[in-house]
């Protein structure tokens, strides 16, 4: 398949890669040009699209994406579909969704989970919304750069999954390192705290896949003195995203509100940006009640 691809940076830079070594062919633009084994620059995101069946981007944010689709989509071949990967807010991926559908392309929103390891390794999930037809035209794709693809409904489906799925894990990571600075003053061990609640009703991924306590459940960030894994600003973007969505479709989300502050306090005000976001813990436990 002959494939444009925009944003190669962490996430885009892999799962291009991957794409060509599957044997598309792939031309690839990218503002900072970094190079890309298998992947034929494009001096601009519309010759990248020029021709292309499926256009992928992987982009920082929806105002970007809201850009770059401007120039990308009258340069796009009829039928072609516009397969964006990025974590963007659910109004701007409607919004490029209608445009791309209106000059008759089909058009995809594919944010993913799984995190720079699963984009090299080609184990991403991907939540998608958007038509049938497009979602079969990509799948194929979707079967290289990752493991699972959900077809969640229509456009903006997808990144509705992405944010409701990370404002659960913002949540949780806190519930779970406030749960482990209360233990420790109660004095209790912090192997022990894991054995139990890691086998009951207080599980979740939070704690028994990613433990924020070092030295205690499978190695996590917090064993390599919490550097990145997911850092507390990628969070902060998916929190804030949750709450703008939370915010238009006029949604109760406390939990996602005070998580969010919290994460903003953190990136913000103290220590947390360039940390994983498992960190809360030597935060929360650094603290008392008052
Ligand atoms: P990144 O900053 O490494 O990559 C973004 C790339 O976009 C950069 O290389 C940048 O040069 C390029 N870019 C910016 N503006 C451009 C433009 N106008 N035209 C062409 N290229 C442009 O970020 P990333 O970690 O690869 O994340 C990309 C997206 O994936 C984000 O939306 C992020 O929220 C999402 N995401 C990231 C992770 C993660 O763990 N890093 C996990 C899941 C989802």
């Amino acid at each position: 398949m002959k494939i444009g691809f925009i944003g190669l940076g962490n996430m885009g830079g892999p799962m291009a890669r991957n794409l060509a070594a599957a044997g598309h062919q792939v031309a690839g633009f990218d503002l900072a040009a970094p190079v890309i084994e298998g992947v034929t620059p494009a001096a601009t995101a519309a010759e990248a699209a020029a021709g292309a069946e499926v256009i992928i981007t992987m982009l920082p944010n929806g105002q970007i994406l809201r850009a770059v689709a401007a120039e990308v989509i009258p340069a796009m071949a009829p039928g072609a579909v516009f397969c964006d990967c990025s974590t963007v807010d659910v109004d701007s991926a409607r919004a490029v969704a209608e445009q791309a559908v209106a000059a008759g392309l089909g058009a995809l929103d594919a944010p993913v989970s799984g995190g720079v390891g699963g984009a090299a390794a080609g184990t991403l999930t991907f939540m998608v919304g958007g038509s049938d037809a497009a979602f079969a035209t990509v799948s194929p794709l979707f079967d290289i750069m990752g493991q699972k693809a959900v077809h969640c409904g229509e456009s903006g489906a997808g990144q509705a999954a992405k944010i409701c799925n990370n404002m659960i894990l913002g949540v949780t990571m806190i519930a779970t390192c406030e749960a482990f600075a209360l233990a420790d003053k109660l004095g209790l061990d912090r192997q022990k705290m894991f054995d139990v609640v890691s086998t009951s009703s207080g599980y979740s991924w939070s704690l028994n896949a990613y433990c924020p306590a070092p030295g205690v459940g499978p190695t996590s960030p917090a064993d390599n003195d919490y550097k990145p894994g997911f850092a507390a600003e990628l969070m902060l973007k998916d929190l804030r995203l949750s709450q703008q969505a939370a915010e238009s479709a006029d949604a109760d989300t406390p939990m996602g509100q005070l998580a969010t502050a919290l994460y903003t306090a953190f990136v913000e005000d103290e220590d947390g940006r360039g940390r994983d976001f498992s960190a809360m813990l030597p935060r929360l436990s650094a603290r008392g009640r008052g």
